[in-house]
């Protein structure tokens, strides 16, 4: 079988499968044998799948029987946060190393019904806290383009698994940047939907008002075919929206887009020169092309980061009180009950993860909850009201997706302000619940080597299709 899996899109793919040019066993025997050769190297995967090639002759007997859909028969990578029956979940972390799921998670469903082939978990910093893959239980993930940097993260595993045709498409979940920021480093295309587009149900909760899972592709078109096959209405995440909505808020595409371009954030200290060369290069082009571009001013927007790091931790510290050493996961035998909690706690979580429970705890405290937890939620909303403003006049709005390409692997590691620090662009997408795509837009030099480089759109909420038609007139450059 020769498939040239590092070009191969989705929609070729289904488009071959359909023809019969060859058939998912084959395709999905092709990617398992090069995850399995890469994964050495790459550390893409916690886990391959001992099921994959059931779930493609499943598939294979679908399309046989005309009951294929675009995903049926297409090897798919999952974050290791996402429960898959039978499988075990881990988010990366110790205290849930042993954690089998017992039910398939809404998205998990989906992608089964559709006769998609789970080809694995993949690898993410621990509870999806983090930019660079490297807290994770399994070892960290590296950067196919320069295994001595990181891939980016929280998704770090199946940004790396898409970009070196490990699988032909993966989800990851993204509650500051987590899927936008490893496609950046890697190369690939991320999307985050809006809030309540794909549901949570039976994804382990990092900071719920801000989490969304979301798509990894090769291309554009692979993000949005994705996109529509886990989106939609659940009545098992309370905060789903209902599919009415969607439909009626969506906007009706356009042959050419208005682009407000935030010049002053861009400005900001810290960006990286070649980045925002590289950035400006693609708004010049977009230019050319016919869409107009519009500057604007987002005051506020640079305060997004330190309201995602008030309110991100205090429900972080919420939804891990789960996690007490009885009911899930690892557990430290002692002697009194409060042992019990502390020691399995202070062993089953990584350092990161403790750092952000200490943290969500304090600004939640009496006391203490005024001047952070209800100054930020007061902040979120001052963004939410300037980008729906915004989005009054532009279609969409472009930044870059990080202030700076990927960095040495170890780089950033004792200086977590500085990790905060580079998701100064994608958070406020999650702070505003609306949806955001990260594109490549070529390269940049770093030692001799070539580093992607990446623009990103967000827009206003429901409003994905301005994200893909942006998306795909850059691909067009
Ligand atoms: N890098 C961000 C953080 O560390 C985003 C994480 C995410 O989106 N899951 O919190």
């Amino acid at each position: 079988m020769n498939i040239d899996l590092k070009n191969l899109t989705l929609e070729e793919a289904g488009k071959a499968l359909k023809e019969k040019k060859y058939t998912s066993v084959e395709l999905t025997t092709a990617y398992l044998e090069n995850a399995k050769k890469e994964n050495p190297r790459l550390n893409a995967f916690a886990e391959l799948f001992d099921d994959a090639l059931e779930h493609a002759m499943i598939a294979d007997t679908m399309i046989a029987s005309g009951k294929g859909y675009a995903l049926t028969g297409i090897p798919i990578a999952l974050k290791d946060n996402m429960l898959v029956k039978g499988k075990i979940s881990a988010s990366g972390s110790k205290i849930l190393l042993n954690h089998r799921a017992v039910y398939d998670g809404t998205v998990a469903a989906k992608l089964k019904a559709q006769g998609a082939v789970i080809i694995g978990r993949t690898t993410m910093d621990e509870f999806a806290m983090g930019s660079s893959t490297e807290t994770c239980v399994y070892g960290p993930a590296k950067n196919p383009h320069d295994i001595t940097r990181v891939p980016g993260g929280s998704s770090g595993g199946s940004a790396v698994a898409v970009a070196a045709g490990m699988s032909l498409a993966a989800l990851g979940s993204d509650t500051g940047g987590s899927i936008r920021q490893p496609a950046a480093f890697c190369g690939i295309v991320g999307l985050k939907p809006t809030y309540g587009a794909v549901s949570r149900y039976g994804l382990h909760a990092m900071a719920s008002s801000l989490d969304q899972i979301g798509p990894f592709g090769r291309t554009v078109r692979d993000t949005e075919i994705l996109f529509h096959a886990i989106s939609g209405y659940d009545k098992n995440d309370s905060t789903s929206v209902p599919d009415d909505h969607t439909l009626k808020t969506a906007k009706k595409h356009k042959d050419k887009l208005t682009i407000g371009v935030p010049k002053s954030f861009i400005e900001i200290d810290g960006i990286d020169k070649d980045v925002r060369e590289n950035f400006m290069a693609t708004i010049e082009k977009l230019k050319l092309a016919g869409h107009t571009i519009k500057e604007i001013e987002l005051p506020s927007l640079p305060k997004a980061l330190a309201v995602y790091y008030v309110v991100m931790p205090a429900e972080v510290s919420a939804n891990l009180a789960r996690y007490d050493g009885i009911r899930y996961g690892y557990s430290k035998d002692a002697e009194k009950l409060m042992q019990v909690y502390t020691e399995s706690r202070g062993e089953g979580f990584g350092k990161e993860v403790r750092r952000r429970i200490l943290l969500g705890t304090y600004v939640l405290s009496a006391g203490y909850y005024d001047a952070y937890y209800n100054k930020a939620v007061a902040v979120r909303r001052l963004i939410s009201e300037e980008l729906d403003r915004a989005f009054n006049d532009v279609d969409v709005i472009a930044t870059p997706t990080t202030p700076s390409p990927a960095w040495k692997m170890g780089e950033k590691t004792a200086d977590p302000i500085q990790m905060y620090l580079g998701d100064i662009y994608t958070v406020s997408a999650n702070v505003a619940g609306i949806p955001g795509i990260s594109v490549p837009t070529g390269t940049l030099l770093r030692d001799g080597v070539a580093l992607p480089a990446a623009i990103q759109f967000i827009a206003a909420a429901f409003q994905e299709q301005f994200l893909f038609q942006a998306g795909t007139a850059v691909e067009a450059l």
